[in-house]
This record gives structure tokens, sequence and C-alpha cells, in this order.
């Protein structure tokens, strides 16, 4: 950004500023705007803090020719060059594996389907180590960033993936998982879901909150020193982890009830409980958990539908090429009359702030299995986040909390008690 000098007489307190700046000349830039004050600002600080997104999801052909992170790819929302263009300096990426039966088959399938993430990371971090590299802790996190690379870290979700095999938590964490989500949509062997699954059978509640294996999986987790990951988890669950996890917890990527009433979202009550466990809740810029549609937006897709003949988007595919293309656009133009920005996404923020205050709240954006807020639906458009948060007042300390710092510090106090436990067992 160029701006205009132009002459203007130095008054004796700007004569002072400028001569303490070292700066003699008799011309000065223009005054800044308000706006460009605090992008300025907002900038400097961006610059100044670490930036960590705690959930990023990747694909099963991830770091293969398909989809490598060192190119530009615009079919998905975050690639190392895009990263590093908005700034986004850590992430932690996600073992992912969707709910299945529970039959030795599907565990089997889910560890199959959990390695192949974990080999995919290490290889997408070993084939561009000149950018990148995979950190095993909050110290190497900081290292790294301080290096100039950016930072990768693993999260696992979906504790099917160990199926009922405690042992696989170490193998686990030697591949540098450092938080498990218990579960994901449908109950698993550990906890119940806020979204049971019809399909594989699921009541409302199997075992109301965590099963008896699953106490042993977080003391197990405790151990280790990985995080408990509540996100997806259902609320009776979530209140029942906060009080059994011997270290902090995290909600990976969730957002408020009090501002979207979506189940994956937490309410004030359960915020209080996360709080009062010493965890956080990292915040997540999901667009259907920042604001729910509007009753006029649910209507205007409901005429798009019907005008096309169809009562749902799974019927889209039955329609011709050409129809498929008019309906698309005509929903994407729907969407932009409703949009979803920065500012009602940092709303959250807020929120959590008030009812937890600044140690217990994080960012993520879900990016690659999400995203979609208007401003930030890439990793080149992190800056937006900072420039709200500067725009709405944080300081740089509050802001590089909010970003990397609080994350970091419940990571270390987990590491503090997996020593701990380790230090009593051994
Ligand atoms: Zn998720």
């Amino acid at each position: 950004m160029s701006r205009k000098h132009r002459p203007f007489l130095l008054t004796g307190a700007v004569l002072v500023a400028a001569l303490a700046a070292g700066c003699g000349a008799a011309e000065e830039p223009a005054p800044m705007s308000e706006e460009e004050r605090i992008e300025a600002e907002a900038r400097r600080i961006h610059d100044a803090v670490m930036t960590l997104c705690t959930h990023i999801d990747i694909p099963f052909n991830y770091a293969t020719e398909e989809v490598d992170p060192g190119n530009v790819n615009e079919e998905y929302q975050v690639d190392y060059p895009r990263m590093q263009e908005g700034g986004l300096n850590a992430g932690f990426f996600v073992v992912y594996y969707g709910q299945g039966e529970r039959t030795p088959e599907g565990y089997e399938a889910a560890k199959e389907g959990a390695m192949t993430k974990f080999d995919a990371i290490h290889r997408a971090t070993s084939m561009h180590s000149d950018v990148i590299e995979l950190a095993y802790s909050a110290d190497d996190a900081e290292r790294i960033h301080a290096e100039g690379k950016l930072v990768a870290m693993i999260g696992i979700e979906n504790g099917y993936t160990l199926g009922r095999d405690l042992s696989l938590l170490e193998r686990y964490h030697e591949l540098g998982a450092r938080y498990l989500g218990l579960v994901h949509n449908g109950h698993n062997d550990i906890a119940d879901s806020c979204n049971p699954r019809e399909d594989l059978g699921d009541a409302e509640a199997e075992h109301g909150g965590i099963s008896e294996f699953g106490r042993e999986v977080i003391a197990e987790l405790n151990r280790l020193g990985i995080l408990v990951d509540v996100s997806h988890i259902s609320r009776d669950a979530m209140l029942q982890a906060a009080e059994l996890s011997a270290a902090p917890i995290i909600a990976s990527h969730s957002s408020t009830t009090a501002l979207a009433d979506v189940s994956r979202n937490m309410d004030d009550e359960q915020l209080r409980a996360l709080a009062a466990n010493g965890g956080v809740m990292q915040t997540v810029a999901l667009r259907s958990f920042v604001k729910t549609d509007p009753p006029e937006k649910t209507a205007a897709i409901n005429d798009a539908l019907a005008e096309a003949g169809i009562s749902s988007y799974g019927e889209i595919r039955s329609l011709s090429e050409e129809e498929q293309a008019a309906i698309r656009t005509r929903l994407g133009d729907i969407s932009a009359e409703f949009p979803v920005t920065v500012s009602d996404f940092v709303d959250h923020i807020d929120h959590a702030i008030d009812v937890m205050g600044i140690d217990h709240v994080a960012i993520s954006s879900d990016f690659d299995g999400g995203g979609g807020v208007d401003g930030w639906d890439d990793a080149s458009e992190t800056f937006n986040v900072t420039l709200e948060l500067v725009r709405r007042g944080y300081t740089e300390d509050q802001i590089a909390q909010l970003w990397s710092g609080n994350t970091l510090r419940i990571l270390r106090e987990a590491e503090r008690v997996a020593a701990e436990m380790q230090a009593e067992g051994s």
C-alpha cells in the first residue's frame, strides 16, 4: 500500500515526535485514517503473534501427487503457500475416520484409515521440510515457529480409531497425536455423540455420557499427555469428561449455542464446566455453527428446490447436468444474500470470553471439513480474524493468547500431568 506524501506544518508535539523517531525531514506522511491505523496495528500484531488453528482436515490422498500441500490447490482451503500468505503459522492436521460398525473388521479399517492419515502428515512435512516441521510438544511448536517455519501438529478425530485397544494410544502418541476427539457423529465404545446415527442403530444415548472403557481411555490420554477433545460428544459426556480428566480438556472446534443453537456448540453451563477444568474452547469458524439459517433463507432454499422439482439437496444429483448447474447457481445466490462474516464469528469469541474469561478461549477454522465464513474461507484470509479482534479493542497480549498462547499453555499442562503420572507409575 502506498501512501501519498504531502507537506504539512509541524506542530511542536509532532516535531518532537518526528525528531525522536530520528526523522528530521520537513515532509511527513499524511496522518492515517482511523481504519488505516487499525489495519496497520493489526498487521503488526498478526506478524508478531504465533497463529495456530486447532482443526484442519485432510483427505485420504493427502501428500500424494493428487493433493500436494506444497502447492496452491483451490479445491482445498489449506495448503502451505496459502498458510504463509495468510500468516497462519501453525495447524493441527486431523487424523479423522468416520464412525462405522463396531466389529473387528470395522476397528481394523478405522485403524488403517488413521495410519494412512498419520503417514500422509509425516510424508507432507518431510516432502516440504524447508517450509514446515512436525511439532511433538509445545516447546517444539515455539522453536519451529521462531525458526521461521510453519508448524504442523496432529490431532485425532474419533476414538473409533483405537477400537477397544488401549495400547494403540501409545503408538498414536509416538506418531505425534496431541489430542483425541473422543467421538464423531455416532456413538462409539468411549462415549455418546451429540449426533446419534440412526443408520448405525444409535439410541439417543448409549452410555449416559462416558462409558467405563471411556474412563480408561481418558486416564490413558492423561498418562500420555494427549489432550481430551470434547467437540462432537454429547452434553452429558462433555460435562463428565471435564470432571474425569486430570489434565485440561479442549473443544477443538466448537462454538456457542447462545449465538447459534446447534448440537455441536456449547451452552454457557458447558463453558463454565470447561473453564472449571482449566480447559480451552477453540471457537470454530464453521459457517453453520456461527450462524443458523434464518427462516427466510430456509424458505428461499425450499422454493428453489421445489421449482427444480426436488425436495432435498440429496436429489440434486438426479437432475440433468444443466439443471444441476442452474440449481447450484441459484443456491449460491441465496447463500450470498445471507452472509456469515468474520464479525459474526468473533461474536462467539466475545461471548465465550464473557462467560469463561480470556484464558479459556482460542480459535479454529475446521478448514477442509467446514469453514465457510465470508472473509475467513481459506488459510490466505487468516489476517481478517486478527483485524476484527484489533477493531474490537483486544490487545496484542490477548490476541497472542487467543491465537496460540492458551492452547500451548494447556498442552504444557497436559505434558506436566503426564510426566507426573508416569513418575508415580514407574
Ligand atoms: Zn469435526
